[in-house]
């Protein structure tokens, strides 16, 4: 049966275990880059990025306070990148993870248009 992943941003550490976890879990490559003034270790999406932790700073009287969030595929249980796929190159494992394959993808960028939480990107595959 499909399951769409909920996440408690509330108990989130920022720990990016879970960034480490899906590298290794997915076996996808180190994507190494200079420290650029942001915990933030990842910008966005990418083809070797499924999930990173969105770290954003905002000023409080003479500190700062830090919002935590992760960003991955929800695997949604109606997916809309599913249902808009011409293709049907969008598809959903038996163990209810959503993925594309790529043979069947033609880059149209519906999915990009209507995934909800912004996760689909042409060009690349997410799991
Ligand atoms: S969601 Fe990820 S970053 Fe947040 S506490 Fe869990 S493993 Fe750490
Ligand atoms: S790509 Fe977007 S719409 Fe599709 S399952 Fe993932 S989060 Fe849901
Ligand atoms: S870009 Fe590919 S995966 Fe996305 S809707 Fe179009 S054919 Fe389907």
């Amino acid at each position: 049966m499909a399951k769409t992943m909920f996440i408690d941003t509330s108990k989130c550490t920022a720990c990016r275990g879970c960034e480490v976890a899906c590298k290794n879990w997915n076996d996808l490559s180190a994507d190494i880059r200079p420290f650029n003034g942001s915990y933030q270790t990842k910008e966005d999406f990418a083809t070797q990025t499924y999930t990173f932790v969105n770290m954003t700073e905002v000023e409080k009287g003479s500190g700062v306070d830090w919002l935590f969030g992760k960003r991955q595929c929800m695997h949604c249980t109606e997916a809309a990148c599913m249902m808009v796929c011409p293709k049907n190159a969008i598809q959903r494992s038996p163990q209810g993870a959503v993925y594309i394959e790529q043979d069947l993808c033609i880059g149209c960028g519906y999915c990009v248009q209507n995934c909800p939480f912004g996760v689909a990107k042409t060009g690349y595959s997410y799991a």
